[in-house]
């Protein structure tokens, strides 16, 4: 397979001391063997691909889910496990200029619709993945960045008629924020969740409804005419229609089209032991809202009930044993300075992932260009918890001929154009972090 970071992107090394593989034991599924046939076939086993699957195969379709590692080995089983708003980095700005404003509000709408969807999916399925907070908090570093937040304001009750709670510099102690911040503001949309319980819910529910899941089966070679043909290590498996679910860990070649049309990119968490009310006390961080910055670098954290802090911020561009450690290093350093009360604490959890970047900034869900029968969705921009999931549902709604039961947004009905660079297309990313990073941003 043709991927862009190096092999040990790719391996468990990166994922293996993430906090979540210690709350749940992770169910396998055997690998898929000899000739299979099915009605569709799913790539990738995150939240797009299992939310793809659990509405077609309740409508009826034989489903069929290739997964490489595990359920959830993916960014959905080892992320921030923040469910909100999000699925593009473009600004309303950026999002009028390409697509016009009604689309752009169409888009906005989307959002809050993937977070209604997610929440009801849990709520609707039992699924238990420890919730908590009411809504995002985000935290201006700058002058500049207040400004911003009441723009934000402003911009999320014209557009969702949603009021947002602005915090004032000299409230932020007051309400357990107590950090190096000018001010928050509160968007009452969302929650945080346990990514892996989740995802393990949903598999849960994909079982139910009578698709099978093989685990250890990387899809390696797909050829299409009269349908789909895959190929894996043990098996060959014939399916007349396809859905490629593999965002971050795709591959230039499983499909062709694929090729320079996402930007994988690492972003790395850790998390605390659990920390004593004298500690929290001492920080004056007490608040469990699920929190971020609107750095370039973005920092995102979150007091988790169980008095555990995740803190995680956007990766470096390189992967190796070597740049794990620099990587583990930098996040630990910006934890430290912004809660230098707990500059003590050790973070026996420390770990990172891929999430994809589309060139237009945007997601795409849709149908894969020539190839009749295909579907992908892919390119959240690190915020595919509720967009993700979403988007999988919106895929089997296409495919089941019930597009409009769904806001289906045009913003994300634009095929993936392709970056400059081919495999080299990482390298886009230098000069970016790099001017951040030279800014302090
Ligand atoms: C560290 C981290 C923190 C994040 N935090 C947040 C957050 O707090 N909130 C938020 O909204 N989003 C967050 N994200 C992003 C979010 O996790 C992703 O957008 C989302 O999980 C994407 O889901 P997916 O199903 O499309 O892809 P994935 O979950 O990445 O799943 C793709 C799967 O495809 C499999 N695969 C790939 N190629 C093949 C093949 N050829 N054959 C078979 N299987 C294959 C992979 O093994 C993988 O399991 C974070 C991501 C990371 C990495």
């Amino acid at each position: 397979m043709k991927r862009i970071f190096p092999p040990h992107a790719y391996s468990d090394a990166p994922r293996q001391s993430c906090y979540w593989n210690t709350t749940t034991d992770t169910p396998d599924y055997p690998a898929a063997k000899g000739t299979m046939s099915a009605d569709v076939a799913v790539i990738g086993a995150g939240f797009t691909g299992l939310n793809a699957a659990l509405h077609l195969a309740e409508a009826g379709e034989d489903v069929v889910v290739l997964e490489t590692h595990t359920p959830g080995w993916g960014a959905s089983g080892r992320n921030g496990g923040f469910c909100c708003l999000g699925g593009s980095a473009a600004s309303d700005q950026l999002l009028k200029l390409q697509y016009g404003d009604d689309a752009r509000l169409e888009f906005r709408k989307a959002e809050w619709e993937a977070v209604k969807y997610a929440q009801a999916l849990i709520a609707e399925r039992g699924i238990e993945c420890d919730t908590h907070s009411e809504g995002e908090t985000l935290f201006a570093h700058s002058k500049a960045a207040v400004k911003s937040l009441k723009a934000q304001a402003e911009a999320t009750e014209r557009n969702l008629g949603v009021t947002c709670r602005f915090i004032a510099q000299e409230e932020l102690a007051q309400n357990g924020m107590k950090g190096p911040f000018l001010a928050a503001l509160t968007t009452p949309i969302g929650y945080a969740l346990n990514p892996l319980k989740y995802t393990l819910g949903l598999v849960g529910a994909v079982v139910r409804a009578g698709a099978r899941i093989h685990s250890h089966s990387p899809v390696t070679g797909i050829s299409h005419g009269n349908g789909f043909t895959l190929t894996t290590p043990e098996a060959t498996i014939r399916a007349k229609r396809l859905v490629v679910a593999t965002n971050g860990y795709s591959s230039d070649d499983v499909p062709k089209w694929l090729a320079g049309r996402y930007l994988p990119t690492q972003t790395n968490i850790i998390v605390t032991r659990p920390l004593t009310d004298e500690e929290i006390a001492e920080q004056g961080w007490f608040t469990h809202q699920m929190s971020s910055d609107d750095r370039f670098l973005l920092h995102y954290f979150r007091l988790m009930p169980n008095k555990r802090m995740l803190f995680g911020m956007r990766g470096g561009l390189f992967s190796s044993p070597k740049s794990d450690i620099r990587m583990h290093q930098t996040i630990r350093q910006h934890f430290e300075t912004m809660f230098p009360h707990w500059a003590h604490v050790e973070t026996p959890f420390s770990w990172h992932g891929l999430v994809a970047l589309a060139r237009d900034l945007t997601p795409y869900t849709g149908p894969i260009p020539e190839m009749p029968g295909a579907w992908t969705s892919l390119c959240y921009h690190g915020n595919g918890v509720a967009m993700g999931s979403y988007a999988g549902a919106l895929l089997a709604d296409q495919m089941l001929g019930r597009s409009g039961a769904r806001l289906h947004p045009k913003v994300m009905q634009r095929p993936h154009r392709k970056f400059p660079l081919g495999r080299l297309r990482r390298a886009t990313l230098w000069p970016v972090y790099a001017y951040a990073l030279a800014k302090g941003d």
